[in-house]
């Protein structure tokens, strides 16, 4: 069996209310760090990146009221380097989706197999008019992307040969990827932003941890089975995610599941 680790890289971040990222119409004052994370899996033969960070210059589009977000390319190298790792030894990357905060640094991985979903390819390469009214996809992404050298379209659910899973999730973007890693300690789920929080995959969470480690109480739902953040832009199609991801823990606990955009995972850092 090929075991895997996990380990969150940190991106850059972004402070929103706690309410758009966790939906439910609770705790509408609460403001929080939200980070953009990306991902390395290691397996002793392979380094494999989910997701690349945002690039130098993206957070000067993504200026939010009076909240200065971060964001670098050195923020991602600086987290390769934690683990004696430098981009040339990235053996594939693997994108949950291709907002740009999430494939920011994909020219620095132009020469190794790339597992983007076909759906997200489509629209990336012909994007609705409300998506690019509110920049969903940046155009520099479409001419890497175009350039890759080794991209390879995945159509719905399959299982590679070193053992990770990827399913087609939508509800935030057409071509959602969602990532499972068996590793020691069972199964875990990369969600992408399918869902943005943890809340709302468990809207029972009463507790949130914090970028820092702090824990702040969040207040808990119990007449939903899901929360709807602002960002996710399918309802139905999230349902359909979330009950499928679900399915793929190792229980359907929030141990097992790590989203993009959660607080905790800056703090945690490692799992499996
Ligand atoms: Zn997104």
């Amino acid at each position: 069996m090929n075991y895997w680790k996990i380990k969150a890289i940190y991106a850059g971040q972004l402070t929103f209310p706690k309410v758009i990222v966790g939906g439910g119409g609770v705790d509408t004052d609460l403001v929080v760090d939200f980070p953009f994370t990306c991902f390395l899996l290691r397996n002793g033969r392979e380094n494999i990146m989910v997701d690349t960070g945002m690039k130098d210059g993206y957070t000067d589009r993504m200026q939010v009221g009076d909240c200065k977000p971060k964001g670098s390319t050195k923020m991602l190298l600086d987290g390769l380097a934690e683990e004696g790792l430098t981009p040339k030894d990235i053996d594939a990357v693997i994108y949950t989706h291709l907002h740009y905060d999430h494939c920011g640094n994909g020219h620095l991985f132009m020469d190794v197999p790339t597992y983007i979903q076909k759906a997200e390819y489509a629209n990336l390469m012909n994007p609705y008019g409300f998506q690019q009214a509110r920049a969903d996809y940046f155009e520099d992404t479409k001419e890497w992307v175009r350039n890759l050298s080794q991209l390879i379209l995945v159509d719905g659910n399959i299982k590679l040969s070193n053992g990770l899973e990827l399913y087609l999730t939508k509800g935030h973007s057409l071509g959602g990827q969602t990532i499972v890693v068996p590793t020691e300690k069972g199964r875990y789920v990369l969600t992408g932003d399918v869902p943005a929080s943890l809340c709302c995959l468990f809207p029972t969470l009463d507790k949130m941890t914090l970028m820092d480690g702090r824990v702040v109480n969040i207040t808990p739902i119990k007449n939903q089975r899901f929360l709807m953040s602002a960002f996710a832009n399918d309802f139905f199609a999230s349902y359909d995610s979330h009950y499928l991801q679900l399915s793929l823990g190792e229980k359907p606990e929030p141990e097992y599941f790590i989203t993009s955009h959660e607080p905790g995972n800056i703090f945690r850092k490692y799992w499996g």
